[in-house]
């Protein structure tokens, strides 16, 4: 089985190791017994695994053979304390961490594996959406979130997620997120459309030349936000609601009126009609600078003659019978991030909201985004490796696949991670009595 070299997993690790090794260590060199790097392999260990119980089963390992996986696997050369990898983390710069989200999508566009993901007129389409992962009455540190209600206070954490996706691909491929957090002695409360503003920013800086198209939900289909994305050179599509856009759906109404709009229907299986209605050249707002906006509304009618399903959106690419299916799907597709990357973090096996710590300064955001590239490695591997593709087929399910490999990880030391899954996918082992 071919394995691409730089996509396997010793290639992903070894792109990771690079860069915790570039963090910089501020501590005092005469007091440091561990690297700085095997405090972030060792918190991103923890995350590929899911396993609260990692370090403790390493350290048997180590004891009774002097060596252990995470030593074999991850490169690090010793396994810090619990208490200690907390303090560390907490201290620690997020800089290189996303550095690494670069390092992973330019290795699979080196490898081909991108082009695959290409969408409307050869772009990408990344999709925009906000979470919360972290939610406390008690515990705070200076970038919660704060909010008042009846006079309790809530304390949390939002992320503003970017997410690179096809309407055909299982596998979605998260760039490096924007935390909504508030800045060190500022007393204004952030928010998701700033951070919106920021991610864009930041996605063009890191990818100069990719060619993107942003998916967002209402709170970004107005003219601020169209500006940074026209600035970036991006284009989108953006939910439009009747209800946050009433001049907008008036010209739709009155250029509908004068035959101007357009309309696609498809009949579908079980007397069910997908309907496509469209018109380019809208102005987006009643005001003077308001930009031309290309408007599109998709519904499901069933047999009965309900509608089951309605959306409308705004975009900059100009509507036309051959694109107004694509950009339908493009425009479905967002629900890909609350889906498959949040709901997955969060409710299959990654738990996100579990409490690994919030500490006082960065440590949230730390375990987040190690998260987050634990989840990224995985569906990486899930895309190329046939060696994982293959492990994966013979259980029934993720839960499974997991608790194989994880149990294997605890009683054996392996030379690298192919070998382990080479041995659980091998003839299984006889124990004489
Ligand atoms: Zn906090």
């Amino acid at each position: 089985m071919h394995i691409k070299k730089h996509l396997g997993f010793t290639g992903l690790r070894k792109m990771l190791s690079k860069r915790f090794l570039q963090v910089e260590d501020s501590r005092n060199p005469d007091k440091t017994e561990y690297r700085l790097h095997d405090f972030f392999m060792t918190g991103f260990a923890m995350m590929y695994f899911q396993d609260p119980s990692l370090l403790t089963f390493q350290r048997r390992l180590q004891k009774a053979w002097n060596l252990n996986n995470l030593k074999t696997m991850f490169n690090i050369e010793s396994i810090p304390k619990d208490t200690q990898l907390r303090d560390i983390l907490d201290q620690a710069p997020t800089d290189e961490l996303e550095a690494i989200f670069s390092d992973y999508l330019h290795q699979l566009q080196r490898n081909k594996q991108l082009e695959s993901y290409q969408f409307l007129n050869g772009t990408y389409l990344i999709p925009i959406d906000g979470s919360q992962y972290f939610s406390s009455k008690k515990l705070c540190c200076p970038g919660c979130l704060i909010k008042k209600s009846k006079g309790h206070i809530r304390y949390h954490h939002q992320i503003l997620q970017a997410v690179i996706i096809h309407p055909d691909m299982k596998q979605v491929l998260p760039l490096a997120p924007e935390s909504i957090q508030n800045k060190d002695g500022s007393t204004k409360q952030d928010c998701e459309i700033n951070a919106g503003k920021r991610i864009i920013a930041k996605i063009r800086k890191a990818h100069p030349k990719l060619k993107i198209t942003i998916g967002g939900d209402g709170l970004y289909s107005k003219q601020p936000f169209i500006n940074e994305l026209k600035t970036a050179g991006m284009s989108y599509i953006l939910v439009a609601k009747p209800t946050d856009h009433k001049i907008l759906f008036e010209w739709v109404d009155e250029l509908t009126g004068l035959g101007d709009g357009k309309k696609l229907e498809i009949k579908m299986p079980k007397g069910k009609r997908y309907v496509y209605e469209w018109i380019n050249q809208v102005p987006l707002n009643g005001t003077a600078d308001a930009d031309q906006v290309n408007f599109f509304q998709f519904q499901i009618i069933n047999k009965a003659d309900k509608t089951t399903y309605k959306n409308s959106w705004v975009t900059d690419i100009a509507i036309n019978k051959g694109n107004i299916r694509d950009l339908v799907k493009g425009g479905r597709a967002r629900w890909k991030v609350e889906n498959e990357t949040f709901n997955t973090l969060k409710n299959q096996g990654y738990h996100l909201e579990h409490n690994y710590g919030h500490g006082n300064k960065n440590l949230s955001m730390v375990f987040f985004m190690l998260n987050l590239l634990a989840f990224y490695t995985h569906q990486i591997l899930e895309l190329t490796d046939p060696l994982y593709q293959k492990c994966r087929q013979d259980f029934s399910s993720r839960k499974e696949f997991w608790n194989q490999i994880r149990c294997t990880f605890r009683f054996m030391v392996f030379e690298s991670w192919e070998s382990m899954i080479k041995k659980i996918i091998g003839p299984p082992d006889f124990m004489p009595p």
